[in-house]
């Protein structure tokens, strides 16, 4: 730390990312990306023409995308915000809705809501999950804060809220918006998209990382009233207009066009997905009935970090964390049929040692 650095961000402690190895080949597990290539008409808007008009900016207010992303899912392109991957888009909820009057987010959720609302000098309040790491609406009646934040499904348990318990939050809360981080939806969980022309305080939040195998094209989308939308509009001209550079806007228009293609690898995932959980619950393990591309499971046999060790030693990378209560956990990425095989082969040697 240089002695330039603002006191307001010396004690900020950062989001940890998973990590991106580059010593071996690993099968990486580690951090929910899709193990599918974009699809082909993705390559192809990406052409060496597209290159070549790099030269020009973006166009800052990402029309086109906005009107695509509105017509599927029935809204306006008024009710569309788009930035450079959803991270940026609760780094903007954060800054324009919990500064001032707070945030409220399950004790065990997506890490970085604990750090935006410090980077913001928010003040916020966990609520914690019950014994079966699930989210009780009843517990985030009458918050009172500027910003409630849920991933739906959460992350890194995978459990979802059902669409009405979704809306009694939102119902339940006409002060606050209620941000719904919907990272995982496209795995089989009820997206709350179709509430927001109902309730002008619900935002909800897409990311392409994931299901639109673009994490490193960084896109991310919000749906919303009108009037937070343009909240989120006047932060991000406040900040960097073209955060969206032209190669991934090209990308972002070409993934809608081409639905059915991730829809079929969505229906892979929760496939390998349910391949994944039988074979560990026969090993012993306790696992979460996941609706996201990964599983979340604890050995009865072998502590949390033990496996992720002997697992990175044998070329598999998991997401182990070491919050008290999740710590004999790992997650685990739903990749291909092979790679869940391998995982499955791999915990069972190392079980039997
Ligand atoms: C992956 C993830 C994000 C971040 O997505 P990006 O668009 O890649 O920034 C946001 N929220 C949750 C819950 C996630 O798991």
């Amino acid at each position: 730390m240089s002695r330039f650095l603002s006191c307001a961000y010396a004690g900020l402690e950062a989001y940890t990312p998973g990590e991106q190895p580059r010593d071996k080949a690993y099968i990486k597990l580690n951090t929910n990306e899709s193990p599918f290539p974009p699809s082909e008409r993705v390559v192809q808007a990406l052409n060496a023409d597209e290159v070549r008009d790099l030269r020009l900016y973006p166009d800052p207010d990402c029309r086109i995308l906005k009107e695509k992303l509105a017509e599927a899912y029935a809204l306006k392109a008024e009710n569309v915000f788009v930035s450079n991957g959803s991270d940026d888009i609760l780094n903007f909820a954060f800054m324009a809705f919990a500064k001032d009057r707070g945030a409220a987010f399950p004790d065990i959720s997506y890490g970085f809501y604990r750090v935006y609302a410090e980077l913001h000098g928010a003040k916020y309040v966990t609520v914690p999950l019950d014994g079966q790491f699930r989210i009780q609406p009843e517990d985030y009646a009458s918050m009172g804060r500027g910003l409630i934040a849920i991933a739906n499904p959460n992350a890194p348990t995978g459990l979802a809220l059902t669409l009405s318990q979704v809306e009694s939050i939102v119902k339940s809360n006409p002060d606050s918006v209620v941000l719904i981080d919907e990272a995982y939806v496209d795995f089989g969980a009820e997206s709350a998209s179709g509430l927001v022309t109902k309730y002008d305080n619900l935002l909800v939040v897409h990311t392409y990382s994931k299901s639109a195998s673009l994490a490193g094209a960084r896109l991310g989308f919000a749906l919303a009233s009108r009037a937070l939308i343009e909240d989120l509009e006047r932060i991000k001209y406040s900040t960097n207009p073209y955060a969206i550079n032209r190669l991934t806007l090209k990308a972002g228009v070409a993934v809608i066009e081409d639905a059915a293609y991730y829809r079929q690898n969505c229906r892979r995932i929760t496939e390998n997905r349910a391949y994944t959980i039988e074979a560990l619950r026969e090993l012993g393990f306790t696992v979460t009935d996941s609706m996201a591309n990964f599983v979340f499971a604890k050995s009865d046999r072998i502590g949390g970090e033990a496996l992720y060790r002997e697992l990175r030693q044998r070329g598999i990378l998991v997401r182990h964390f070491t919050a008290p209560r999740i710590c004999e956990y790992n997650r685990i990425t739903v990749g291909t049929r092979q790679d869940m095989e391998a995982l499955v082969y791999a915990v069972r040697d190392i079980l039997a040692k």
